[in-house]
């Protein structure tokens, strides 16, 4: 067993500061791993702040990060797949059963035994597992995915979730050229989310409440850009979308969204506010509307993204930060003030 460095919340009030924790002996099929870059996603605040108190508790202490990437220092003598030096990345899980349905589709993410990088029950040290706001981390190796080597790392390590997070509905939903698609909120996730749409050839529109990202949004690859608070503006688009990607982390009136899809057109949810947002039935009842929800992507579509985003160079566009601002960061991203996802230059922890 390794010690490593890392920052950690010691309770939902608490800010995140320097702690060490136990890393595990790598087992015959696992990969220990430095950390290079963790983005941090909103996800990380709403678990530090326990948000998700009546759904997925938070214990503590708790160590965040889902977006990771690094280099390997050792592998396991079962291990084929990987070798010392290799770029890799960690997404949001770290385990599955392997025998369920939901496995045996590559849908990891939806496994009932799935182990989620931070905040899940840890199979080999008890306690909880701790995630990459830490210079190291030992996962097995099915759950380690291949970088491209023509990224920058720091905009890659972003893809592990606030990329798969919104390539995996895009996709689900046949988003292509031809179709008028909506993007909700223009952070960390809805960023990747115009960048995909826009590389699968959809007309892409961004709903902010934000106008003065409206320039980013158009360079990040949007069309058009809506204020969201601007009625007439909203209404404008009504009944004209096939498909809405909803980001937005807070409560908001989803009604005003459903109203702009047309026949058949679909909304879906990935953002994941804690309260539950009214649905004003005949929103969904005119038009046959429909509106679902989306977790992550499994790991056969998440290297899948990895390799798409090579061949088109795509990345997200990132605030470089050493952990020790990542309080502040917490603080930036509650205002909507992100450019467009923080990611932390791990040699800070190192330093520190
Ligand atoms: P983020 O970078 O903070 O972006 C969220 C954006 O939502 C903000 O930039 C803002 O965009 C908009 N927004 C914030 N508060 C709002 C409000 N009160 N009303 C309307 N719009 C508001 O967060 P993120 O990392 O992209 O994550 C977004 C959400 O997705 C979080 O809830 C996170 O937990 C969730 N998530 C889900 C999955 C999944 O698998 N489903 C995976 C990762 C994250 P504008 O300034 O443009 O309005
Ligand atoms: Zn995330």
């Amino acid at each position: 067993m390794d010690q490593a460095r890392a920052y950690s919340a010691a309770s939902a009030t608490s800010p995140l500061q320097p702690d060490t924790i136990q890393r595990r002996a790598t087992t015959d099929t696992d990969v220990q791993i430095e950390i290079l870059f963790c983005g941090v996603c909103h996800s990380d605040l709403h678990t530090v702040r326990n948000d998700w108190a009546s759904f997925m508790p938070t214990v503590y202490p708790v160590v965040p990060g889902h977006e990771i990437v690094g280099r390997v220092t050792a592998v396991g003598p079962a291990v084929t797949r990987y070798a010392p030096g290799d770029l890799v990345g960690v997404g949001c899980l770290v385990d599955s059963d392997h025998t369920c349905a939901a496995c045996q589709a590559d849908r990891e993410q939806f496994c009932p035994g799935g182990v989620f990088t931070y905040n899940s029950p840890d199979r080999h040290l008890g306690g909880v597992t701790y995630g990459g706001y830490s210079e190291s981390i030992v996962v097995d190796e099915r759950f380690v995915l291949r970088v491209p080597k023509n990224l920058d790392l720091a905009g890659v390590a972003p893809l592990l979730c606030a990329g798969i997070t919104t390539y995996s509905p895009l996709r689900h939903w046949k988003v292509e050229a031809g179709q008028k698609v909506g993007v909700v909120g223009l952070g960390g996730l809805g960023h990747m989310g115009v960048k995909f749409a826009r590389a699968f050839g959809a007309h892409v529109v961004v709903f902010t409440t934000s106008p003065a990202k409206a320039e980013d949004a158009l360079r990040l690859g949007a069309h058009e850009v809506v204020d969201s608070r601007d009625p007439d503006a909203m209404a404008a688009h009504a009944g004209t979308f096939n498909f809405i990607l909803d980001t937005v982390s807070a409560q908001h009136d989803l009604n005003a969204y459903l109203n702009l899809l047309t026949l058949d057109g679909n909304l879906t949810l990935v953002g994941a506010p804690n309260e539950p947002l009214p649905v004003a039935s005949f929103a969904l009842l005119f038009g046959r509307r429909s509106l679902s929800g989306s977790l992550i992507g499994g790991i056969a579509e998440t290297q899948e993204m990895l390799d798409f985003c090579g061949e088109h160079g795509i990345t997200a566009d990132v605030e470089v930060i050493p952990i020790q601002q990542i309080n502040e960061a917490y603080e930036r991203m509650l205002r909507s003030d992100v450019k467009y996802r923080f990611s932390i230059d791990m040699a800070s922890l190192r330093a520190g």
